[in-house]
């Protein structure tokens, strides 16, 4: 088929195979004919418009793995039948001062896929030439996506903040937090798991951490004292904020990528006294992506995935919804 996508034309609808005109191929663009992309939970909030900004028809998918099937005549970097990958931003202005600090994904013109611009559950996407990043070639392709969106999410804290030698705590044990255990460990990190699924806590173990504590017990939390380097908080509901700051060394951070919907509160004095901070971060530029895409095919780290043929992308919505999925979805294309 030429040029199909799974579209949704509501919120909350089924999406719904149709063949899309992509119109001509802008100069600085790349076209990819999608081989698997990855089903994130910000799919999810698109399709359903939880953040209020989604708009219709949308073409879901940000995690996109495919090979580059035409190039426009100004496009540096990738040539045609190149393996790239594209993950939740598909274009940035280039001109800024975040642009040309190397800080793409913060440019205030930033083009997020899926929102405004078509995204990956499709035969095809396009995005700007510095957005498609090279894979290196023994990447897992297969399983790869995830680490476009949720891989480079988790793996910028660590690259920006942590030492091989720090103690790092993973909160929240899902798509986002089982990739972070893989990057710490393989970082060299000592890595304790905060789930309050005691299902995962084997699981967690296996993927590299140390420890596992249960995220809902702050007797437990409370016990580890005050050691860690690094949290990293991948998850969205309230937690024991003040014990889990509690349990930062001195100049230690409590860092979010999981979009907790309430205010956190923080006590001046626990950040004061021991110098801690509280910080947060989304993605990462294509140069972050790009060390990141080398550290995991160096380590042989991807996300555990669960496949779906992409024709059935309304049972893998469905299962992802329900909370189920171990961590990550992929749909293959089978246009
Ligand atoms: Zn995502
Ligand atoms: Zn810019």
């Amino acid at each position: 088929m030429n040029n199909a996508a799974w579209v949704a034309n509501a919120a909350k609808g089924p999406m719904m195979l149709e063949t899309v005109d992509l119109g001509p191929l802008g100069g600085e663009d790349v076209e990819v004919a999608v081989d698997h992309c990855g089903l994130c939970h910000s799919d999810l909030s698109v399709l359903n418009n939880q953040w209020g900004i989604s708009q219709y028809p949308a073409i879901l998918g940000h995690e996109v793995v495919g090979r580059v099937t035409a190039v426009g005549p100004q496009v540096k970097g990738v040539t045609v039948g190149q393996r790239v990958g594209v993950g939740w931003f598909a274009a940035s202005c280039m001109h800024c001062h975040q642009c040309m600090g190397g800080n793409h994904h913060l440019c205030p013109q930033v083009q997020p896929t899926i929102l405004g611009h078509r995204g990956g559950f499709a035969t095809h996407i396009r995005s700007h030439w510095a957005w498609a990043i090279p894979l290196p070639e023994k990447l897992r392709f297969a399983d790869a996506g995830p680490l476009l969106c949720g891989g480079i999410t988790v793996f910028s804290p660590l690259a920006m903040h942590a030492k091989p030698t720090d103690r790092v705590g993973v909160i929240g044990i899902g798509g986002l937090g089982h990739m972070a255990v893989k990057f710490a460990a393989a970082y060299g990190c000592d890595v304790t798991a905060f789930t309050s699924s005691e299902s995962k806590f084997d699981e967690a173990k296996r993927f590299g951490a140390s420890h596992v504590v249960a995220s809902n017990d702050p007797a437990a939390i409370g016990k580890l004292g005050g050691g860690f380097d690094l949290l990293i908080s991948t998850v969205n509901a309230k937690l024991e904020w003040d014990a889990l700051i509690g349990t930062l060394a001195p100049n230690g951070r409590l860092h979010l990528v999981g979009a907790v919907p309430e205010p956190i509160p923080v006590a001046a004095f626990s950040l004061i006294l021991q110098q801690r901070s509280v910080s947060g971060s989304p993605t990462g530029s294509p140069a972050a992506i790009a060390r990141m895409l080398d550290f995991a095919s160096r380590h042989d780290i991807a996300p555990q995935t669960e496949h779906f043929p992409m024709s059935k992308i309304n049972d893998a919505v469905a299962r992802l919804e329900s909370g189920k999925a171990r961590y990550r979805i992929v749909l293959d294309a089978d246009f």
